[in-house]
């Protein structure tokens, strides 16, 4: 493998810059905590209505007396290092390539949780599945930071459904999921195999792609 090394290689330095969310966009975070509730409590129940939209956060599909163990099970040791991804590997990795052939740098953008130990496990994730295809510069360069809005880039692919991006030098694009269904004004990505997915991103980032991509 590490076949695909080549697509970051020969980017110019000054190629736009994609950032990309870890949770809810690389690997699977509420799925993942979901199964571990229903595993540990299986006497808990979700709040009834279910929330529509459902909510951003986990937490919320239950009563607020749960709230502090739910967070319990993500601060564990390994919880973060051990989330399994989005979407299949080949997938991800076909999207990264088609948005690295159109001239992106990809860089992921992340925040991390309270723990100490949170950001060296974001890290050896990102590591463990996209060394293998593009490097170690995926880890290496991921930037692991509270608030996104200082970071440099031109577009933000994010799940969270509400982010101001006013103050941002990026605009954000919504990587699709329930719980951001409901926002209508917001360039969307549809997934990992979103045929448009280049072409919404081009356009939010205000760049012009060559031609044949067009
Ligand atoms: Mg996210």
């Amino acid at each position: 493998m590490l076949h695909l090394e080549h697509l970051y290689k020969r980017l110019p330095d000054d190629a736009p810059i994609v950032l990309c969310d870890q949770d809810g966009v690389l690997v699977d975070f509420d799925g993942a905590l979901q199964s571990q509730i229903e595993a540990r409590y299986p006497d808990w129940r979700p709040i009834e209505p279910t929330p529509d939209p459902p909510p951003f956060y986990t937490n919320d599909l239950y009563p607020d007396k749960h709230t502090a163990l739910i967070w319990e099970i993500a601060n564990e040791r390994g919880f973060i290092r051990n989330l399994p991804l989005m979407q299949p590997i080949e997938d991800i990795v076909g999207g990264w390539s088609d948005i690295m052939r159109a001239g992106f740098r990809i860089q992921v953008c992340t925040s991390p949780l309270i723990t100490p130990f949170c950001a060296e496990e974001k890290r050896a994730s990102l590591d463990e599945h996209f060394a293998p295809w593009f490097g170690s510069w995926v880890a290496e360069t991921a930037i692991i930071i509270r608030d996104k809005t200082s970071v440099e880039g031109a577009v933000l692919l994010d799940d969270k459904p509400t982010i101001d991006d006013s103050s941002a030098a990026w605009n954000h694009v919504l990587f699709d999921r329930a719980c951001n269904r409901h926002i209508a004004d917001k360039p969307r990505v549809r997934g990992w195999t979103d045929p448009n997915k280049v072409k919404t991103i081009a356009q939010a980032a205000g760049v012009e792609l060559p031609r044949h991509l067009r």
